[in-house]
């Protein structure tokens, strides 16, 4: 669990740095470049650049701790473009301001991903081409047309390098997080899910007083499918458990794979007795249900402890805890039941 918690936090702490140290750049720069910009009388350019700068140091504490990383990276990045464009747009300015336009596709999509990054850069590097069109297009020496093709190829090269980066980075990411937080041999959940699941259900319960139920299913004697059927027989066990488990919950129900046979089920929205009725329905479908492999039938029992929030407690572990119990007691009183108290 706070394994995968840090995966998520990995690919936001990234960003997080990356935005505060663009933040200390452009203070940095933006006071620079007011100075110069004072001394060559480019008093518009000089104060966008002190706004900007003053703006960016403000928002360094925010930065660290806002939840809301990607709306504060959309509005600065909108606002540091702007800045950019107005600069450029001055009389008194470079060509060479150009190449600092060239930072704008990098920085939103590691900023603000691929279709929102993707989308502020195609916006403002065409905005930012027009205006050097406008202002360098009857210059014999950046207005001819190998100049222009050249500031637009390098352009549409950094924006393309980005884009296809950022895809390739965030299908890298998703790749992960799915192989973290799934079970391999059945394709269910794994521990760090149920951790994720159960930490929406708490909030719903905190926010609207929702109930919610676990079960903790076991297959019963599953060591003998093995032994007598052999280890893939067993797989195939319990890749046909996990199907009729996901088959028969509600869409807002989850299942997990939790150990070597057992299962852990999260039902939303569920009161003890709603909890009670589905792991009765579920004892009943499995005893009475067979499973084919390599042509023989398997057929097994199992046994299932329920736990339920809020009368076993509101946090993972007093539901585990609960349901562990219970399934325990299932077993000693002679296995395939469901125990709930
Ligand atoms: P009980 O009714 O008390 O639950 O008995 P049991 O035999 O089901 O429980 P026990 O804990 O003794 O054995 C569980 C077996 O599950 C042992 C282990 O080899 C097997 N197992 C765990 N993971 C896998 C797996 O991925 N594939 C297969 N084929 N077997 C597995
Ligand atoms: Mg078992
Ligand atoms: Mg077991």
């Amino acid at each position: 669990m706070a394994k995968t918690e840090s995966i998520f936090d990995d690919v936001d702490a990234l960003r997080r740095s990356i935005l505060v140290a663009l933040l200390i750049f452009t203070t940095a720069f933006g006071a620079a470049f007011a100075v110069l910009n004072y001394f060559h009388a480019n008093y518009e350019a000089m104060v966008g650049e002190i706004a900007m700068g003053s703006f960016a140091l403000v928002l360094v504490p925010v930065i660290r701790r806002t939840p809301h990383l990607v709306r504060w990276s959309f509005v600065y990045l909108v606002l540091f473009d702007l800045t950019m464009m107005l600069i450029l747009a001055t009389p008194q300015s470079a060509p060479s301001v150009f190449a600092w336009v060239l930072l704008i596709p990098i920085l939103s999509h590691m900023l603000l991903g691929r279709a929102l990054g993707g989308g502020v850069s195609v916006v403002f590097l065409v905005i930012a081409f027009l205006i050097y069109y406008g202002r360098f297009s009857d210059s014999a020496l950046n207005g001819n047309p190998r100049a222009l093709l050249n500031v637009a190829g390098v352009a549409l090269c950094i924006f393309g390098f980005s884009f296809v980066y950022e895809t390739s980075r965030s299908r890298a990411e998703n790749a992960l997080k799915r192989q973290a937080l799934s079970d391999p041999l059945t394709g269910l959940g794994n521990r760090a899910f149920l951790g994720l699941r159960f930490a929406e259900e708490k909030a719903r319960w905190e926010r609207h007083g929702t109930p919610c139920a676990m079960l903790l299913l076991d297959i019963d004697f599953f060591k003998k499918i093995n032994d007598s059927h052999g280890h893939e027989a067993g797989d195939t066990a319990l890749k046909a458990m996990s199907a009729l488990l996901v088959e028969n919950l509600r869409p807002n129900d989850d299942v997990v794979r939790y150990g070597g046979e057992e299962f852990c089920l999260l039902l939303s929205h569920a009161t003890p007795h709603d909890a009670r009725q589905a792991a009765e329905k579920l004892r009943r479908l499995i005893a009475t249900s067979s499973f084919e492999d390599a042509g023989r039938a398997l057929s097994f029992t199992a046994s299932i402890g329920v736990a339920t929030l809020p009368e076993d407690g509101t946090d993972l572990q007093a539901l585990l805890g609960a349901a562990d119990k219970r399934l325990y007691a299932a077993k000693v009183a002679g296995r395939n039941r469901v125990v709930w108290e």
